[in-house]
């Protein structure tokens, strides 16, 4: 088998650069190779409406099957591609098959962290990344038997699984590592918002408790804290990150780091080899030219694009606003911007509301904003961002003041 373009990974990233080429009127053959069985669909309602089984998993895919047909990209699905040869230009699949490519698009995000401790893999411990993990049944049937439910890990898809589940009326009890939840990705106001909201719900909150083991012998019974404490439970959902998928590339002799390395262009070091998405350390001009790896829809079929254009021969580099957003109970965030590396953060209206943002600057200069049920704000945050406004926090707080109009001042 040898086509043009060869896809690895049918996901977000992976599939949008099919549809941005077949957009391009790029006519060559395209292949995408998808470890899932499923064709595309999306990732986030995977903790959201999907997890409380309001979705019908046909509502989430990204396309029809006929839209793939009608655009001849061939979709070989359940299928690993566990080597590359950057000199033979092959990929080899779990299966023995070689497939031959002019130009290779890795776009394998990542595969969750695993708790690397006992018990950590006993059947009711399980992460939320693939349609399997999440399925409505499966997981309905396991909570609806569940007493008591875990969730490791207080970043957003351990907090919108609390939320689902929490919903759905289980009694759900959350346990993260630091001191606050989502201390990765955003302020402190906005982690002590969230973790009112969480317990006013009723979700059990422990911050700052390390988990020493999972407790049972055929399935979870429980799980040790490092005090010795055990927190029984049914059920353990775990959100504590990905690590990139890119082992064929490492062993392929691409330049590594936190996932692969790309420049402006999504190349890798590796001819013809690009990566976007979950998996590809990139330098971020909306991170002050910091490498990172960023790992959002808006990331990964933006970088798409990219990737698209560039093999049509209109290379432009990878220059897009990061945003993101998050749905918990009745709350939706709307972030726009990094806000990693802040030094003021100002809070613009009152969180007692249930509608505020937070904006985040550096030296002066506004880098991000969380705007939580705040879409004006979010919508003109970013324009501001873009803009990189520099604004006093007197001004950014005022709630009578649209941001915008401090992009004219
Ligand atoms: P993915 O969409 O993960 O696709 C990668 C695919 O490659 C997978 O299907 C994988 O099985 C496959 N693959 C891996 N290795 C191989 C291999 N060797 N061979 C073949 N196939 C392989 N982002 C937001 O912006 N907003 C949100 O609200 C949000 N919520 C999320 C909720 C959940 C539960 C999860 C898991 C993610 C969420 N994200 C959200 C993140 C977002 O889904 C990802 O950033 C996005 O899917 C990244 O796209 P990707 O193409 O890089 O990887």
């Amino acid at each position: 088998m040898q086509f043009d373009v060869v896809i690895v990974g049918a996901g977000h990233g992976g599939a949008q650069v099919a549809v941005m080429l077949r957009t391009q009127k790029f006519e060559g053959s395209i292949a995408i190779i998808g470890e899932e069985s499923e064709l595309p669909y999306e990732r986030p309602p995977l903790s959201k409406e999907y997890f409380a089984g309001e979705k019908e998993f046909e509502r989430i895919q990204l396309r029809p099957a006929r839209y793939w047909d009608e655009r001849e990209v061939t979709m070989l699905l359940g299928k690993r591609v566990v080597a590359v040869d950057p000199a033979a230009h092959t990929v080899a699949t779990d299966g023995g098959e070689t497939i031959g490519y002019g130009k290779l698009v890795w776009a394998t995000g990542g595969h969750p962290r695993v708790l690397p401790i006992p018990g950590g893999d006993l059947p009711g411990v399980q992460g939320v990344r693939t349609r399997a993990d999440a399925d409505a049944d499966a997981m309905k049937a396991a909570s609806e038997t569940a007493g008591q439910i875990v969730v490791v890990g207080g970043g957003y898809i351990g907090l919108e699984a609390a939320a689902v589940l929490n919903k759905a009326g289980k009694k759900v009890v959350l346990l993260e590592a630091q001191n606050r939840v989502l201390a990765r990705v955003a302020g402190e106001e906005l982690s002590r918002f969230y973790e009112k909201e969480h317990r006013d719900h009723g979700v059990e909150l422990h911050l700052g408790v390390c988990v020493d083991a999972i407790e049972g012998d055929t399935r979870v019974t429980g799980v040790r804290l490092s005090d010795g404490e055990v927190i029984p439970a049914d059920l353990v959902i775990v959100g504590i990150g990905i690590i990139p998928a890119v082992a064929p590339l490492i062993a392929a002799g691409a330049d590594c780091a936190n996932g692969v390395r790309v420049d402006r262009l999504c190349k890798t070091s590796l001819p013809d080899v690009y990566a976007i998405g979950d998996c590809a350390a990139h330098v971020n001009d909306f991170a002050e030219g910091a490498e990172v790896r960023l790992e959002s829809v808006q990331n990964a079929n933006d970088q798409a694009n990219v990737v698209a254009k560039g093999i049509v021969g209109d290379e432009a580099p990878y220059h897009a606003i990061p945003w993101f957003w998050s749905n918990q109970y009745d709350l939706k965030l709307q972030t726009a911007g990094l806000s990693t590396g802040h030094d003021q953060a100002v809070l613009r209206g009152d969180p007692a509301t249930r509608s505020f943002s937070v904006v985040y600057l550096k030296a002066g200069k506004v880098i991000a904003l969380d705007c939580v049920n705040a879409t004006r704000d979010y919508v003109q945050g970013r324009m501001v961002v873009s803009a990189g406004l520099e604004a006093g926090p007197e001004q950014l707080a005022d709630i009578e003041t649209p941001l915008k109009e401090l992009l004219s001042v």
